[in-house]
């Protein structure tokens, strides 16, 4: 059941400010622009609204981020620019059809060009315990304190490495929870490494340190270089152990194991690209540990290695949301040029400056990022029967197994395993899984990466299909012996 088909000019898939600078830019040079996001309003994961319905109890602010998020509304608002808000994408064809589900059923729309600004995903390196309920990511931390302004737990701890670290920690003290301690992967040494980086962002680099000085005369111990080692107990009652590890490698060491009650963890080990929908398009691909992974190949426009598909933000290297900004703008240029749109003298103008300004920003951002790349010495800790695949209960022992009885790369083990095959399609599991797999084949490019698939997100077969009578199945008719 088709119930709405359209073919605007651009399709931007992803309104966080990548996908906001895309439409803008895109709507701005006379595009027929359409924008569509799964969550309700534009934003992104940085300028996440309130969930709508809900209310701040008074005295509340959202802060900053929720301010400039406040801002690219009203740009979308005021500009011509058609927004699918609540549309979950789940299918991109080659022929650049692109499929969602919505409240009202499912929509089908075939643009000319297709601007891909899916972010990032949150990437978590396995440990005992990680799957107890209370257990949650750091950003989706920043999700329910965001969108829902609900605490991940009454006294939490706060775990991993980034920025996100603090910045979590912080906000869960201004909305009135308790963090037991906050555990770094990263030194100090680590962290004056990004100074030269962070230094050409100092706005952010100032607003860091305010969030680190604020959590600190809280009374919050933090433990740098410590890992989580385990956690136990049950709902609203963990046991939360944590162990050092080495500087570079990030392996536990062997020193004393600490302990801190709490009824909820919080923890990420940094953002991976969010590729799915250029894998699911067969698009060129690089693998940039620098950009957080696996990137599609791109020019400095987005320009990706299928006509007329770009891609920008964070989708394309992990840099921040300044950056995405930036990047988004140059591919809804660039989109609008490649679909033979005259360009005005000032849009030319504007594309060699902010290419320019991208250029700085995007050097700050990868400081940012390289704090939260993957350690090697992380994802070789995973005890063995620690569950890998939480989708389908795949353990790190059975990951190895079906590479010692012959997988050569991440389908293999996927085929062999069902790992990767649950409702989040690796989206979870596939950097750890890869790192597993590249330690016995010499390598990440080695190992590859799960070939991507439809459904993107997961979706009810009921609502794709309808109301249908089995009577109205076409039977094939038998065929001749
Ligand atoms: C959960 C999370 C929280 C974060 N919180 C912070 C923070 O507090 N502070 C900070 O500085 N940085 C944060 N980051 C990093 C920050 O997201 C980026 O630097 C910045 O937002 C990148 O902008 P973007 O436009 O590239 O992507 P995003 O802002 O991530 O926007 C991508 C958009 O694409 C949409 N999308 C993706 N796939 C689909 C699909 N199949 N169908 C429909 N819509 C889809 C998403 O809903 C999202 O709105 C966070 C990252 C994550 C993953």
């Amino acid at each position: 059941m088709e119930r709405l088909s359209a073919e605007p000019d651009l399709l931007v898939l992803g309104a966080g400010p990548a996908g906001v600078g895309a439409a803008l830019a895109g709507a701005a040079c006379g595009l027929d622009t359409l924008i569509v996001d799964e969550a309700a309003e534009s934003g992104g994961q940085i300028y996440r609204s309130l969930h709508p319905g809900l209310r701040l109890r008074s005295g509340a602010d959202l802060g900053p981020d929720a301010r400039v998020g406040d801002v690219q509304r009203r740009w979308l608002a005021e500009n011509p620019v058609r927004r699918a808000f609540g549309r979950r994408v789940w299918s991109v064809d080659a022929a650049l059809r692109v499929d969602a589900m919505g409240r009202d059923g499912p929509e089908t729309w075939r643009p000319h060009a297709l601007v891909v600004a899916t972010g990032t995903t949150e990437r978590i390196v396995p440990f005992p315990g990680w799957t107890l309920p209370g257990v949650i990511g750091l950003a989706a931390a920043t999700i329910l304190l965001k969108s829902q302004q609900v605490l991940p737990g009454e006294r939490t701890v706060v775990a991993g490495c980034g920025p996100l670290l603090v910045a979590v920690a912080f906000n869960i003290l201004k909305a009135g929870g308790n963090v037991a301690a906050v555990i770094d992967l990263s030194g100090p040494a680590d962290w004056l490494a990004a100074l030269p980086g962070l230094a050409l962002r100092p706005g952010l680099a100032l607003r860091g340190l305010g969030w680190a000085r604020a959590v600190r005369s809280a009374g919050v111990p933090t433990l740098f270089r410590h890992g989580i080692h385990a956690v136990r107990g049950a709902a609203g009652a963990l046991e939360v152990e944590v162990a050092p590890v080495s500087a570079a490698r990030g392996w536990m060491t062997g020193g004393t194991l600490r302990r801190f009650a709490a009824d909820g963890l919080v923890v990420g080990h940094g953002l991976t690209p969010a590729i799915e929908v250029t894998r699911l398009l067969r698009a060129r691909h690089v693998f940039r540990p620098a950009w957080g992974g696996w990137v599609p190949e791109c020019d400095a426009e987005g320009r990706a290695s299928i006509p007329h598909l770009y891609v920008a933000g964070d989708g394309a290297g992990i840099a921040g949301a300044v950056p995405a900004y930036l990047h988004g703008r140059l591919a809804g240029l660039a989109a609008a040029r490649d679909l033979g749109q005259p360009e005005a003298a000032s849009l030319r103008w504007e594309r060699a400056a902010l290419r320019r300004a991208l250029f700085r920003s995007v050097r700050a951002g990868r400081a940012v990022a390289a704090m939260m790349a993957l350690r090697p010495g992380h994802v070789a800790g995973i005890p063995a029967e620690t569950v890998v695949c939480r989708c389908e209960d795949v353990t790190r022992a059975d990951i190895e197994a079906a590479v010692a009885a012959g997988a050569r790369e991440m389908n293999q083990v996927k085929a062999w395993t069902r790992c990767g095959m649950g409702p989040c399609q690796g989206r979870m599991c596939g950097e750890v899984v890869a790192e597993l797999v590249a330690a016995h084949v010499g390598g990440r490019e080695a190992a590859g990466s799960f070939t991507g698939r439809a459904p993107l997100r997961p979706i009810s077969l009921g609502a794709l299909t309808g109301e249908f009578s089995y009577s109205d199945i076409p039977i094939p008719q038998s065929a001749p012996l």
